[in-house]
């Protein structure tokens, strides 16, 4: 990747165009330093995991300036709206099911139907987000497993040369990352604690957040998901053959001729670019389980780049499951 770099908030109409073309840029919201992508370009958060170094598609929150911006990317609810115009824009992220036309990439909702979202409250955010006129999704900018960053020196210090930009505009105020909230049954669910109180909350909700479910889209803790989206079909790794009414998903050429056997096919990245294949690999799963096949057999994915956090996918959609 070319040099990272230095912009001000004076630069918000050309950061957010970085943003709009698919670049990564690091800025400030009231939590921490964010790594800004086009939420709705797979490659484009394909690169920002890739950035990170994360070894797994966590799904990320994607930022916008608006209720009105929100009700486009998800299904809010009384109770939604409720929390929105209490505390947007702030540090409160809402997970709420994602509408029939949400357009919020496969990777950055890593597959699950529902979808992440918040309203920034800091001006610099808002001025890039409004010039990108899109979702950004920004998780904390930082390395994998480091603390997450409060300055623009701290983004360098970890991301210098991975990242297209930084926007430097001081200090963040809350130095917390926000705080997650479910909305996704009955019950409104606590998922991290963050910037904003629990009281705060239960106050406007006139109730007590519930624990997480240990279900479907419920992470146990920050960061990890009890469940993730797995398809109908079994699916088999590092296969080498095609067995009768398997479907097969290919990465780089066909060598082993496995396409003609089997009863559908789909291909993570012709060329063996794992960025494309991150980006490609749950609307592949998808479009692959919707045939019927019985098992869903996958070509050898490498270990370099993000093929990591693909095989690390791959398996979790592998595993038994009762
Ligand atoms: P961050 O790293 O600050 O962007 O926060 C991302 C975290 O938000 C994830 O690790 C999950 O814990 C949570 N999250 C985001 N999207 C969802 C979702 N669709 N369902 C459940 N949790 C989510
Ligand atoms: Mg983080």
């Amino acid at each position: 990747m070319a040099t990272t770099r230095r912009l001000t908030a004076d630069d918000a109409a050309e950061a957010g165009a970085l943003l709009a073309s698919g670049k990564l840029v690091a800025f400030p919201t009231e939590t921490v330093y964010g790594l800004g992508a086009d939420a709705t370009d797979g490659e484009a958060i394909a690169r920002l995991y890739a950035a990170k170094g994360r070894p797994s598609f966590n799904p990320l929150i994607s930022h916008v300036t608006s209720l009105a911006a929100a009700e486009a990317l998800g299904r809010i609810s009384a109770t939604a709206r409720a929390l929105g115009e209490a505390f947007w824009p702030g540090p409160l992220t809402l997970v709420v099911p994602a509408t029939e036309t949400c357009a919020v990439s496969d990777l950055a909702r890593a597959g699950l139907g529902s979808v992440a979202l918040r309203v920034p409250d800091h001006p610099v955010a808002r001025a890039l987000i409004e010039a990108a006129d899109r979702p950004i999704a920004a998780p904390s900018a930082n390395r994998s497993g480091r603390v997450s960053p409060t300055t623009a020196a701290h983004v360098l210090a970890d991301l210098d040369g991975r990242i297209d930009a930084v926007v430097d505009g001081g200090p963040t105020a809350v130095g917390l990352e926000s705080t997650i909230v479910a909305l996704l049954d009955d019950a409104p669910r606590l998922l991290r604690p963050g910037g904003l109180s629990r009281a705060a909350i239960e106050a406007v909700l006139g109730r007590p957040l519930e624990e997480p479910l240990k279900d479907e889209a419920a992470p146990l803790a920050p960061g990890r998901l009890a469940s993730h989206y797995a398809p109908t079909a079994k699916v088999r790794l590092d296969a080498e053959d095609i067995f009768e009414g398997e479907a097969y998903l290919g990465f780089g050429p066909d060598r082993l001729g496995l396409r003609a056997k089997a009863v559908a096919y789909e291909t993570l990245s012709a060329s063996g670019d794992t960025i494309e294949a991150a980006a490609r690999l749950f609307s592949c799963l998808r479009a692959l389980d919707a045939t019927g096949a019985t098992a869903i057999a996958v070509a050898p994915i490498p270990d370099h780049g993000l093929g990591e956090a693909i095989r690390d996918r791959l398996a979790r959609a592998a595993a038994p499951r009762g």
